[in-house]
């Protein structure tokens, strides 16, 4: 059980970081408008780094911040920080080719409206659509299918927004301090009992990413130039990269499942992370062009932060080189 509440930051409560302020900014369903996306954009170049960094959860980040306030004030104005008090639970991750955006929205108002959920950890993470349904939410809807902690266990549900506000309140009562459904003793059984089985088990939850093309480009290591695409409405994928509309100029992005940089990421490192024993990045830039054919990630040290879902090839940096995990 966990003795300590989770740090995970919002976009107002940052995390300070060697390179100072760091900014999480939620994207329930990962979808942004042109004017949405181009203030995202602005901001990280204007008050932070200049890069947005993409996380394994379809969010974006922005390092290098002095404080909150003025990215918020922003964010706030273009309608990406709807609530205070509910910010850093808005985790939903939705399967980016699918028409599932007006889906994401209510789940996310109808979250955000209940004050008891308000205390959920910032860990807390809903998935919606079959090709994401094996990143390891706490819940998961796949058509009529309610997924708890990864798992079919028989729920069907006819009101999915209903649905999952009943189920985040049954966790929110039972977890204590734990920050994941799946770490509360009996939670699922608990959560299924209230519901009831109406089904034989019939979904195995599965990661299906979006392979890079010119529409759905990826972002070398996770990190984008904040020059870059202007004014075009974009999609986030919890695979770093984005769908964005077809002609738009992707330079500087993978569009070729062939080219090296696709599979490849890595935790921040030197210098923007006080725990890392190497500067990572450089380090997976240096390596670059040797054969591997699973999905490769790069850490600074044993927390191994962003490593994606599923079989993965990992460099872990120790004390003394890299150590090789699969
Ligand atoms: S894995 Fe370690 S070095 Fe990398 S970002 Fe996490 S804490 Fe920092």
């Amino acid at each position: 059980m966990r003795s300590h509440p989770d740090a995970c930051p919002g976009a107002v409560e940052l995390h300070q970081a060697a390179d100072g302020g760091l900014a999480r900014i939620r994207v329930p369903g990962g979808s942004l408008s042109a004017a949405q996306w181009d203030v995202v954009r602005l901001a990280a170049l204007e008050l932070g780094t200049g890069v947005l960094e993409f996380t394994s959860r379809a969010n974006l980040q922005i390092r290098g911040l002095a404080d909150g306030l003025e990215l918020g004030a922003r964010l706030r104005a273009a309608g990406l920080l709807p609530s205070a008090t509910h910010e850093r639970m808005r985790n939903i991750i939705a399967a980016p080719l699918e028409s599932n955006q007006a889906l994401v929205n209510a789940l996310d108002a109808a979250l955000c409206a209940d004050p008891v959920l308000a205390s959920l950890p910032g860990r807390f993470l809903v998935t919606v659509g079959a090709s994401v349904s094996g990143l390891g939410g706490d819940f998961g809807l796949v058509d009529d299918v309610l997924l708890l902690a990864g798992t079919d266990t028989g729920v069907r549900v006819e009101d999915p927004v209903d649905a999952l506000v009943t189920a985040a309140r049954l966790f929110q009562e039972m977890r204590g301090s734990a920050w994941r459904l799946s770490e509360v003793d009996g939670g699922v059984r608990k959560i299924t009992e209230h519901f009831g089985v109406a089904d034989a088990p019939r979904i195995t939850p599965v990661v299906t990413p979006v392979a890079p093309s010119p529409v759905t480009p990826g972002v070398p290591l996770g990190r984008l130039d904040a020059r870059l695409l202007a004014g075009v409405p974009v999609r986030l994928t919890p695979w770093r990269s984005l769908v964005v509309p077809p002609g738009t100029d992707t330079t500087g992005l993978i569009t070729d499942p062939a080219s090296p940089w696709h599979g490849v990421s890595a935790c921040t490192g030197r210098p923007g992370c006080a725990k890392s024993l190497s500067d990572v990045r450089a380090d997976a830039r240096a390596w670059l062009g040797t054969p591997h054919a699973l999905p490769v990630h790069w850490s600074g040290c044993s927390r191994r932060c962003g490593r994606p879902q599923g079989d993965v090839i990992e460099f872990v940096a120790t004390s003394d080189g890299y150590e090789e995990i699969r």
